[in-house]
């Protein structure tokens, strides 16, 4: 099963959920809203101490970009449904 990194669009929590489905998707388990942006899942087979910080400085700056490119996405969606 792999892991998939969400994004709330709702609340704007980060989480990370084993999907069973390529199309399941779980609830924010901030706000419990189904509004997620998934992100792209990591293999998370190098998580040195460093390496930990600076994905998560990453992750930060990230979060802000996708914040901007949610509606954007969202819109790609809905014209694409697959
Ligand atoms: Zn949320």
């Amino acid at each position: 099963m792999p892991i998939y990194e969400y994004l709330c669009r709702g609340c704007g929590a980060e989480f990370e959920a084993w999907v069973r489905k390529p199309d399941e998707k779980p609830a924010c388990p901030e706000c419990n809203g189904s509004e997620l942006e998934r992100k792209l899942s990591l293999p998370r087979l190098h998580t040195s101490g460093t390496h930990d910080l600076a994905m998560r400085a990453a992750k930060k700056r990230d979060a802000a970009q996708a914040k901007e490119a949610a509606y954007t996405q969202r819109q790609y969606e809905l014209n694409h449904d697959d």
